[in-house]
């Protein structure tokens, strides 16, 4: 597989399954033998993704890239290894970031169901192609990468007004919303890729979810509370 087409989520999936650290291994820039020049794009992912990590505390060096020709077993060899002394050194991940396992997988969760928004809301910049690795360093700033985390709102469903008209839920492009006819309609925060379609789509005379930044989103009302009681009806 072209090192272009590692995509974020596979990182930190194998992050959150126990690898203690990735290596992406793509030809040498400049050598593809296609037009796309994937090697540029993986290069320029894992320039954000390792300041995604550290910005979790996760040991950004837990990923690395290197460029690797088909005739360079040796090469290849010694990489590997001295990676693996490295991640030895490191310690286990998690514990050699000072993190309690639990602590580690929410991170990296959370991370993970940001990376749909991050591919929509930098596509110009992972698409830039630069002629020295050096040139990707700076590309995305401290301050960027806070905002990726913080200025982007989760949504929140207020049951007290939820009418269970449905819209929300058939526009929702990764099926994130739990509802149906007359029922109290829930976001599953874990799918939720924070798109705000439901935002725009809840009729105004609705007005039933809004944007949270800041604080924890609510827990969800408990199913058995979800059916509407409309005025002259009881919940049977
Ligand atoms: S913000 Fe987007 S992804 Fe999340 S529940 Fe609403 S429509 Fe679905
Ligand atoms: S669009 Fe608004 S009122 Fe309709 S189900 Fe969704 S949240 Fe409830």
């Amino acid at each position: 597989m072209c090192s272009g087409r590692v995509d974020m989520a596979f990182v930190l999936r194998a992050l959150e399954q126990g690898a203690d650290g990735v290596v992406i291994g793509g030809c040498k820039l400049g050598e593809c033998h296609y037009v796309t020049e994937g090697n540029y794009h993986a290069l320029n992912t894992a320039h954000l993704l390792k300041k995604l990590l550290e910005r979790a505390g996760v040991n950004p060096d837990r990923l690395r890239v290197e460029w690797i020709s088909s005739s360079e077993g040796v090469r290849f060899a010694q990489i590997m290894n001295d990676f693996a002394a490295e991640i030895r050194e490191m310690g286990p991940r998690g514990e050699g970031d000072g993190l309690e396992e639990e602590e580690l997988q929410s991170r990296l969760a959370e991370i993970r169901n940001l990376v749909p928004y991050i591919k929509i809301a930098k596509r110009e910049k992972l698409a830039l192609r630069f002629d020295t690795e050096e040139e990707y360093e700076d590309l995305y700033t401290t301050e960027e990468v806070d905002e990726i985390f913080t200025g982007l709102p989760s949504y929140y469903i207020d049951p007290e007004k939820c009418q269970g008209c449905m819209i929300c839920g058939r526009k929702c492009p990764v099926d994130g919303i739990v509802g149906g006819k007359n029922l109290i309609h829930v976001i599953d925060q874990e799918t939720c890729i924070k798109c705000g379609t439901c935002f725009e789509a809840c009729p105004e005379k609705f007005d039933a979810i809004r944007p949270i930044r800041g604080e924890p989103v609510p827990d969800p009302i408990p199913e058995e509370e979800r059916t509407l009681v409309r005025a002259g009806k009881s919940a049977g």
